[in-house]
């Protein structure tokens, strides 16, 4: 198939099926996006994230330029930095961008999940389907793919995408050995909501960017502050339609650390916010009363336990006319903050490759099997990546290794405290 018009089926509109169904649009590539959510507002997103420069030019790549500008209006504060200090509100080392070097496009931007995926509805309604829950596929006798959903409907496709995310039903069919697996590491907490009183506990850097806490004990605190840009609503209000909205600043307050170190037996056990608070507070002991007393603020009815899972890497597989993006196939910990970003760039590397079969110049499988393995190389190393992250900081300390490293931050940050100080 090249040269031809074909019809691409893309399960799931989060981040990166909708990246890719923007970004078909604009290549003018046939698609529809099959959504379980029941409408685009119906689920609360989760918190806010982090894109990167990586991210960002996928984005910028998608969207038409006037969506591209709404997406840099709404985006939120606090974003060009990022800080590691002790557990006594030491700093370690705090990188700051140099905001007068920083990349118009390819930078660091902090994000609502509600308003992102806002953005990237936007224009492109006709093509998406909500209330729409995969449950299997086939390939047809003309090889085309058939979709069977939940409610008893069907369609068919000439390209079927998993974007489904980590529990992916796509995968499980098509891939069932590339399921992730739990870490044993879980994160626990949730959001503060920016009253005078936590205001007044925040470490200064976090309205640089997010702050990871190291301490000697084998946890670790990951905090970010939430707050629109002031002029946010009024751009969003352009794209017209209702949703949800997500205004109010907060921080994200989450103590990572291994199952057992908390004395929790499952991380599915559905725990009171108390006993969770307390588990927090326990590991917490002897830390900065200011981390302390945040533990205390986090929103009674936010507190949560989320278990992470990681994908691992599996041998390539034959490219087919179903192929995976983002999560659903290399799921990975949040410890880079990245796994959002590699699933727009996926997004962005397999719409550039379809674009080229609609003009001809290469087929339909020669187009899924360069994205493939491209994406598998980029992809998993970035899991391995994260994955290392999240050992690193949450398993025990080496107790040479671990102060030596932190004597080697405090140098770096000394040489890079005195850089910023030259350039004033
Ligand atoms: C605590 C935490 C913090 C994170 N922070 C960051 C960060 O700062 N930066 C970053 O880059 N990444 C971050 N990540 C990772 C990021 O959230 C994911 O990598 C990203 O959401 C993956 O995008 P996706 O499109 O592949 O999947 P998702 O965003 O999960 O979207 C999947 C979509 O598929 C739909 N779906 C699922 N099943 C079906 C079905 N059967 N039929 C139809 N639709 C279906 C879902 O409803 C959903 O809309 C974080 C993750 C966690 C857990």
């Amino acid at each position: 198939m090249t040269g031809q018009s074909f019809h691409v089926a893309i399960i799931g509109g989060g981040l990166g099926g909708l990246c890719l169904a923007q970004s078909l649009r604009k290549s003018g590539i046939r698609f529809t996006v099959f959504e379980r959510d029941v409408s685009p507002s119906s689920r609360p997103q989760g918190y806010r994230i982090h894109i990167d420069p990586q991210g960002s030019l996928a984005l910028h790549q998608a969207l038409p330029e006037p969506l591209w500008q709404i997406f840099v209006a709404t985006g939120g504060q606090f974003a060009q930095g990022f800080t590691v200090m002790t557990e006594q509100m030491r700093e370690l080392i705090s990188v700051r961008a140099d905001l007068r070097k920083i990349d118009r496009i390819a930078q660091h931007r902090s994000i609502s999940r509600i308003h992102l995926r806002r953005v990237l509805l936007a224009g492109i309604e006709d093509a998406v389907q909500f209330n729409k829950r995969f449950l299997r596929y086939e390939e047809t006798q003309q090889g085309k793919i058939a979709v069977f959903f939940e409610d008893g409907s069907s369609a068919e496709a000439d390209l079927l995408v998993a974007a489904d995310g980590i529990h992916s039903r796509v995968r499980r069919q098509y891939l069932p050995d590339a399921d992730p697996v739990e870490t044993g590491v879980v994160g626990i907490g949730g959001r503060i909501p920016l009253n005078g009183r936590a205001m007044q506990l925040l470490p200064r850097q976090v309205f640089d960017g997010p702050i990871m806490v190291l301490p000697s004990s084998p946890f670790s605190l990951f905090m970010a502050l939430w707050k629109p840009a002031p002029e946010a609503q009024e751009h969003l209000k352009l794209l017209g339609g209702e949703f949800a909205q997500d205004d109010e600043p907060y921080l994200i307050f989450s103590l990572g650390g291994k199952l057992e170190r908390f004395g929790f037996e499952s991380s599915s056990q559905a725990l009171p916010a108390e006993t969770l608070r307390q588990a927090m507070r326990m590991a917490m002991t002897g830390w900065h009363p200011n981390l302390c007393a945040l533990a205390d603020c986090v929103d009674e009815a936010e507190f949560g336990l989320f278990p992470v899972r990681t994908s691992r890497p599996i041998p390539a597989w034959k490219s087919s006319r179903v192929t995976l993006l983002g999560d659903a196939i290399h799921s990975m910990t949040p410890y880079r903050g990245i796994g959002g970003n590699i699933a727009l760039k996926d997004a962005a590397l397999l719409s550039s490759q379809l674009a080229e079969v609609q003009s001809g110049q290469k087929s339909l499988l020669d187009a899924v099997a360069a994205y493939e393995n491209s994406m598998r190389t980029y992809a998993f190393a970035a899991v391995a990546d994260s994955r290392k992250a999240m050992e690193m900081a949450n398993g025990a300390k080496h107790p040479v290794l671990f102060p030596a490293a932190k004597l080697a931050m405090r140098s770096i940050n000394g040489i890079l405290r005195w850089k910023r100080a030259a350039a004033l």
